[in-house]
């Protein structure tokens, strides 16, 4: 073999090599990002002590998710406040939004709960056809997994922040293509029948994770309700994590709120909440002393976490 046809393979052969890594780095990164919200972290510590309460990441993560049941299991469907209903299971939350000229539903959740959640909107008397635009709070199959399903149901509109396209594209239940009909930047606005929901890029979970906020009238009112996204810091920390997390933490400690809501219910106490509004109290779900509870909980396991991550790299 001459030196030319040797050269000529030795970079053929690194080029492969490079190719190959780079393929399995997203192939890993693809799979861990639809693990993030069933599979275990690897670790589970530390341990955080916020209002009294002990957390863990394991701890955190199986307050979100709860059982396999528990995940699929319809959750009595319900009117927070004013034009906004829970229409979700256990511990998988989805929000619809009832306006004159039709309405909007955030979290569509695993494909196979669009049946319950169409049920849960059927009960509280709408139609699920009225759906006429869907929405997200992020790029996990346990929130937006059956957006193609909603869509082919009652062809809506679907919107989602730009820094999520990616993940939701790679989202294809049964092979189903994930329908975006327009990208969303931070502070842009959706409306529809006199509600107005403004989307709020809050990255650090996802890329693109994105809190909503809406006005809601209700007793002659007017109220600020927050939809959270998940703030649950990934196990690794990245420089580009690290940096969302530090402008998200604050920007979500900035919004005016008064119904603190999220996209797993144990984020805002709702079956605490639920069992309130069924003896009759004065809505529970206005909440002014609970608005940041769940701000208070993930940034100081983020905090923690970042202390424990750089005291194992001085090791
Ligand atoms: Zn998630």
């Amino acid at each position: 073999m001459n030196d030319r046809i040797r050269r000529v393979m030795l970079v053929a052969f690194v080029g492969f090599i490079r190719a190959a890594a780079v393929l399995s780095l997203s192939v890993s990164w693809g799979a861990g990002s639809g693990w993030a919200q069933t599979a275990p972290p690897p670790a589970d510590h530390p341990e955080v002590t916020v209002h009294g309460r002990k957390f863990t990441p394991r701890s955190i993560l199986a307050r979100n998710m709860g059982t396999p049941e528990d995940q699929t299991t319809q959750f009595p469907p319900h009117k927070i406040i004013a034009n906004l209903y829970y229409v979700g299971t256990r511990t998988l939350s989805s929000f619809l939004i009832v306006t004159p000229q039709g309405n909007m539903l955030i979290n569509s959740t695993y494909e196979r709960n669009v049946q319950t959640i169409q049920k849960s909107v059927e009960q509280l008397g709408f139609k699920f056809s009225d759906i006429k635009i869907l929405l997200g709070t992020h790029a996990h199959n346990d929130h937006q997994e059956g957006d193609a399903l909603v869509k082919e149901i009652t062809g809506a509109q679907t919107m989602a922040m730009a820094e999520d396209v990616p993940a939701l594209e790679a989202m294809k239940p049964g092979g189903k293509e994930h329908p975006i009909d327009k990208t969303l930047h931070d502070g842009d606005t959706v409306a529809l029948g006199g509600t107005t929901l403004t989307a709020h890029l809050t990255a650090g979970h996802t890329r693109g994770c994105t809190t909503w906020t809406m006005k809601a009238q209700e007793g002659g009112k007017m109220y600020e309700v927050v939809i959270g996204c998940s703030l649950r810091p990934p196990a690794t920390l990245t420089p580009e994590v690290i940096a969302e997390f530090n402008h998200t933490f604050p920007l979500v400690r900035s919004l005016a709120c008064d119904v603190p809501l999220g996209d797993h219910p144990a984020q805002y106490g709702m079956q605490e909440k639920y069992a309130k509004l069924q003896k009759g109290a004065p809505n529970p779900f206005i909440d002014r002393a609970g608005c940041k509870n769940e701000v208070d909980i993930e940034e100081a396991m983020f905090h923690a976490l970042l202390d424990e991550q750089r005291r194992d790299a001085r090791r």
